[in-house]
């Protein structure tokens, strides 16, 4: 079972890692992994918009043959960017077979013109290759980087094994103590009131051109 650790960012204090590889606990031969967590915040009025983007980075020990399957894990999971575009049209590509499958099942084939096409057939197929993939990925991404609060500073990682998160958890009590790394309540988030500001601008847009 993965589970998703909540670590609370202190200059002072660096994160410790179980000197381990995450996947299968080899101790010696063990390389650093980089990784990052990043978020965006989001400041505007009447006459501007920003975007601000804060990186931060990370080290954790791996063995060398999980270092390899980690990173490329990591990067074909990883938010925003061409990959999510390319899981986008993966997904596009599953959802067109089964609904040509259900076609199929009733005798109404709209698609046969689609799929007597190599290319469409290649899309499609790649689709479930690609599918198969994220799967494996979301195993083989040991330490896997979610991101940073919004709101706090907070990062959160994602261990595919309960086990290597308690231990993780062991060594760093401190940050990622409950009290110290609760989510902050939903009304007390930027996020909820920047959504409040955009729904109550867009029924004024409504209302006023309607
Ligand atoms: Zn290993």
């Amino acid at each position: 079972m993965s589970e998703v650790v909540r670590i609370a960012i202190t200059p002072n204090e660096p994160i410790q890692w179980p000197e381990r590889c995450p996947q299968c606990g080899v101790s010696h031969g063990l390389v650093e992994i980089k990784s990052h967590v990043t978020r965006e915040t989001h400041s505007y009025s009447i006459a501007f918009f920003r975007v601000f983007r804060e990186t931060l980075s990370f080290y954790f020990p791996s063995c060398h043959k999980h270092a390899a399957q980690n990173r490329f894990a990591i990067f074909w999971l990883r938010r925003g960017g061409w990959m999510a575009l390319f899981r986008v049209s993966m997904y596009l590509a599953c959802f067109l077979t089964l609904f040509a499958g259900l076609q199929l099942a009733v005798g109404k084939l709209t698609l046969r013109y689609h799929l007597s096409q190599p290319g469409f057939t290649i899309f499609m197929l790649s689709g479930w290759v690609g599918l198969g993939i994220s799967f494996w990925a979301r195993k083989a991404a040991a330490v896997f980087p979610v991101g940073l609060d919004t709101d706090r500073n907070i990062m959160e990682i994602r261990f595919s094994q309960a086990r290597y998160a308690r231990e993780f958890k062991r060594l760093n009590p401190r940050t990622t103590h409950r009290h110290l790394v609760e989510k902050t309540v939903f009304f007390m988030r930027s996020g909820f009131w920047t959504l409040i500001v955009f729904l109550v601008a867009v029924a004024f847009v409504v209302k006023t051109f309607k």
